[in-house]
């Protein structure tokens, strides 16, 4: 064999080698960069609107008039939130939860800045529960008032308001209801967004386990884009001022 000969066979050997490894670079590349369909934004043009303004820490208020095991549930369920990925990614933390009395004339009131009032009363939507946001010049949250139906019942093994106090607080982080009329029919990820667990045809863990990672990654995109935009588009005032959200239970498998 001449040296040409094996110089041109080593070429040809490199040659393949290279291109192997850069398929599996392309391909290592484009399975990282594969992001979560669900749950979206409410607001999927400023994802930063709706939720709350970055280093709040949030003091907690829960209406005395929740039985003990609804109380204990929505503390559970919002305390999810205080995840150590996002806490040290947004600063945005929830403490207190203290019960407190709530005269009937304050069940409108806008709360101070910092702070989340769980109450037992009527959302008036015909669902189980609303989120009345406050939010600054720039559509960030700064304080929420949560509504609870006072008749519903904590079902599912009474994992029922675990999952209403990730669910709803959710929506303080931009996240939208993952149910069929906002297009979210396809795609198989698990996200608080969904409806919650009867128990019975799926487990109640998902009620009580929090945020799920995509839930997580929606709400690290928000505070701690991986690629930031090199000239953010100007900031809408947010419409309307208060953020009214849906939150029928649907059933989900
Ligand atoms: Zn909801």
């Amino acid at each position: 064999m001449s040296a040409v000969l094996m110089n041109r066979i080593a070429q040809a050997l490199l040659f393949g080698a290279w291109l192997i490894i850069i398929s599996i670079e392309f391909m290592s590349t484009v399975v990282s960069s594969q992001s979560c369909n669900n749950p979206t934004y409410s607001n999927p043009v400023t994802i930063t609107v709706n939720s709350w303004v970055p280093r709040t820490q949030v003091t907690v208020q829960i209406d005395d008039t929740f039985s003990g095991d609804k109380a204990a549930g929505l503390q559970a369920g919002n305390e999810k939130w205080n995840n150590p990925a996002l806490v040290s990614c947004s600063g945005v933390s929830f403490a207190g939860f203290q019960q407190v009395a709530i005269a009937p004339e304050d069940y409108e009131e806008t709360p101070p800045d910092g702070r989340l009032v769980w109450q037992n009363d009527d959302p008036e939507n015909g669902k189980n529960g609303i989120v009345l946001a406050e939010v600054n010049s720039v559509g960030r949250v700064v304080a929420a008032r949560i509504k609870i139906l006072p008749t519903a019942v904590n079902i599912a093994q009474g994992t029922y308001y675990n999952y209403l106090g990730t669910h709803e607080v959710a929506h303080t982080f931009n996240l939208r209801d993952c149910v069929s009329t906002s297009g979210c029919t396809t795609g198989t990820e698990p996200t608080i967004m969904r409806g919650h667990s009867d128990g019975i045809t799926s487990s109640n863990t998902f009620n009580t386990d929090g945020p799920k990672d995509c839930d997580i990654q929606k709400v690290l995109a928000i505070y701690c884009p991986q690629t930031p935009s090199p000239t953010p588009p100007p900031t809408p005032p947010p419409t309307p001022p208060q953020t009214e959200t849906d939150c029928q239970s649907w059933g989900w498998e």
